[in-house]
């Protein structure tokens, strides 16, 4: 977990490489259902445009899906989900047919000026539609308001893992790995 530029998905990807686990993002399955222009693709492109949330039922369906395919067996991460309290009472669900727990949630802490300068920076490299300044905000604002409630619930339960999300890549992913083998 994390605001907007915060490292989710580059660090998501060390780890899952790490672990030899998948990591399943929710953005970048939309992503691929926009690029292959599926029905989805077409129900989400204007809200991810926006930088809004796709509604709560898609989003788990979508989800659910993906962690019923076996590459998931040995375990797998989750990148930019939950997103909402909904979301995350889901999960649980979903988790509890499987008969998985759910570990650690990790949050990543970066100051304000820094993740606008990361957001600008994967802008140039990446083209993604929805770095733009104004779909930025918004993706700010609806992070605050929806997202970063769910930290107190996984806090409550003993499993938030909060990280300094500031400096490398290579220092942060130190700081994870660190951190996951306490
Ligand atoms: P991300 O790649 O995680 O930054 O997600 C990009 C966009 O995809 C978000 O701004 C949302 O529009 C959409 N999205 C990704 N994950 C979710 C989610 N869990 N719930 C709702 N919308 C999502």
């Amino acid at each position: 977990m994390g605001p907007p530029g915060a490292g989710k998905g580059t660090q998501s990807k060390k780890i899952s490489q790490d672990f030899g686990i998948p990591e399943i993002s929710t953005g970048a399955l939309f992503r691929t259902h926009v690029a292959n222009q599926t029905e989805l693709g077409a129900i989400v492109s204007a809200i991810m445009e926006k930088g809004e949330l796709v509604p709560d039922a898609v989003t788990v369906a979508m989800l659910d899906d993906r962690l019923t395919q076996p590459d998931t067996a040995p375990g797998f991460l989750l990148d930019g989900f939950p997103r909402t309290v909904a979301q995350a009472d889901a999960l649980d669900q979903i988790l509890a047919t499987l008969d998985v727990d759910l570990d650690v949630v990790l949050s990543f802490n970066v100051d304000q000026e820094t993740l606008i300068q990361r957001m600008l920076k994967r802008a140039a490299i990446e083209g993604r539609s929805d770095d733009n300044e104004e779909t930025i905000r918004r993706r700010f604002e609806v992070y605050t308001a929806q997202t970063e409630p769910l930290l107190a619930l996984y806090r409550d339960r003993g499993i938030l893992v909060e990280i300094d999300g500031m400096g490398t890549v290579d220092e942060v992913h130190a700081r994870i790995m660190e951190a996951l083998k306490k």
